[in-house]
């Protein structure tokens, strides 16, 4: 039997197991939430909308749980409390809409005709997800998966075993039939037989570019319908009439905050040669304030990586990039904690160039490049030099520069004077090797659904 195992990135001990699956196993439960698929479509939207807004409150119920567990997982500091507060936001804000969503489009309601394009759930749905934000990503699907009448099968990443069991457990006590909504452990290899069998009627895979890569190949010639939200090195750029303060708070945290680890985390930061050498010097500043240490610790700010493999490869692509000419420019010695495996201190790099890895792949730790640019052309050029496009974060005051330079960037968001959010009324979408598909807002609601059109002829002569 394999099993599945979470290290604990706090010590480095195995923190959860849980046995796998077999393929039979993942199959007979797939057959129960096609079962109960129907039934659950049947009942009025409301009632669905509020089971599930039922078991985020439950959820919420366990945060003296829910917290330190995640720290144990993955790392987050318990200081931060969670995930709650975009959990609920999203959750919320999805059940604020799933009436209009899902209406009708009514194209003609007359003597002679009814015509229009109803939303129909897909069936079951799967959702595979990641370790970084492990309650928030799953819930951007779930939430309104469930709402629009799908059941919904979690299988969430191995980092976070606890997460989708908890979720479940949330959910169901809360009054959500057990096989509307279910959670299962599975390996790669089972994953992908199920989804080559056609199992399931919608896919959202949130995770690595070769993640993403894998889950097509399964899904390959089965015609199952995925939304794939993969990697990120999303770029920063402050442009000479910014208000230099708020960008640097802004673009540190998102560089840093949750150890770096989020998908529209700041990788890359452009700044305006102006600004550049006071950017520079507030920011190392800015993260030179974090404590680092033990997620259990109230006072810690900063914790470890999720795993300590994950923390090699920042620690080899800021010695690749520093070999190749680049300044680290943090003090080591101000992290005592920086244990050399999954306690990681923070990084600015300087003199830095897009013929490193540092400034080309995702990182997805807490450390960060910044370039001297001398114009928006520069900038533009640079921002879309990247094989990825999830979100680009500009800094000026000028509403009409941002828009303007933001219809050439390649990205999925444009934001200015701020970043690293997730706005539940704007869809979550990526281009290039960031993926395809969106969720969130009324668009994900739509990809969650199929249109289904009715052509009511109400007369015969
Ligand atoms: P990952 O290694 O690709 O894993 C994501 C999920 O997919 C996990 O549940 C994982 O299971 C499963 N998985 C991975 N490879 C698989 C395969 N070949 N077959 C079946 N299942 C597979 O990604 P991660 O390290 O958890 O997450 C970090 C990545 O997610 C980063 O690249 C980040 O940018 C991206 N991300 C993107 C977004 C977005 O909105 N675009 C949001 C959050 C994160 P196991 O854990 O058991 O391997």
């Amino acid at each position: 039997m394999t099993m599945i195992t979470c290290i604990s990135p706090v010590n480095g001990e195995v923190y959860a197991q849980r046995p796998a699956l077999s393929l039979e196993g993942a199959k007979e439960a797939v057959a129960r939430a096609r079962m109960a698929q129907k039934d659950w479509a049947r009942r009025p939207l409301e009632d669905r909308v509020q089971l599930v807004l039922k078991g985020v409150a439950r959820l919420n119920e366990m945060a003296d749980v829910v917290v330190p567990e995640l720290a144990w997982q993955m790392g987050r500091p318990i200081k931060y409390g969670g995930e709650y507060r975009g959990f609920n936001e999203r959750s919320n804000y999805v059940a604020s809409i799933a009436a209009d969503a899902l209406s009708p489009m009514v194209v003609e309601d007359s003597a002679n005709f009814a015509r229009r394009i109803e939303r129909e759930p897909h069936g079951v749905v799967f959702v595979i997800a990641p370790w970084n934000y492990p309650y928030m990503t799953a819930i951007n699907t779930v939430a309104p998966a469930l709402m629009a009448g799908n059941t919904v099968i979690l299988k969430h990443a191995s980092q976070t075993l606890l997460v989708g069991e908890r979720l479940v457990q949330a959910f169901v006590e809360a009054g959500v039939p057990a096989d509307v909504f279910q959670n299962i452990f599975l390996d790669h290899e089972t994953t992908s037989a199920l989804i080559a069998a056609g199992s399931f009627n919608f896919i959202n895979f949130t995770g690595s570019v070769e993640g993403g890569r894998s889950i097509e190949r399964a899904a390959a010639g089965t015609f199952t319908s995925l939304g794939l939200e993969l990697g990120g090195k999303d770029p920063g750029y402050v442009m000479d009439d910014a208000d230099i303060d708020a960008a640097v708070d802004t673009l540190m945290d998102g560089a840093t905050y949750n150890s770096g680890q989020c998908c529209c985390g700041i990788e890359r930061i452009y700044v305006h040669e102006t600004l550049y050498d006071a950017f520079v010097e507030k920011s190392v500043a800015w993260v030179s304030n974090y404590k680092l240490g033990n997620p259990l610790d109230p006072e810690t700010t900063l914790g470890p990586m999720a795993n300590k493999r994950f923390a090699k490869v920042v620690r080899e692509q800021i010695a690749d990039a520093v070999a190749k000419g680049a300044k680290a420019l943090v003090d080591p010695k101000l992290f005592p904690a920086d244990d050399g495996g999954a306690y990681l201190a923070p990084q600015i790099l300087v003199d830095v160039d897009h013929s490193m890895a540092f400034m080309r792949e995702e990182t997805f730790g807490p450390a960060v490049g910044i370039m001297k640019v001398k114009s928006d052309a520069e900038a533009l050029e640079l921002m879309n030099d990247s094989p990825y496009g999830l979100t680009a974060s500009l800094w000026t005051k000028d509403v009409e520069r941002a828009s303007l330079i933001g219809r050439d960037i390649e990205t999925g968001t444009v934001f200015m004077n701020r970043a690293d959010y997730l706005d539940p009324a704007l869809c979550w979408t990526g281009v290039k090797e960031t993926g395809r598909g969106g969720s969130l807002s009324i668009i994900g609601f739509h990809n969650l659904t199929r249109p289904k059109s009715y052509h009511l002829k109400k007369v015969t002569a």
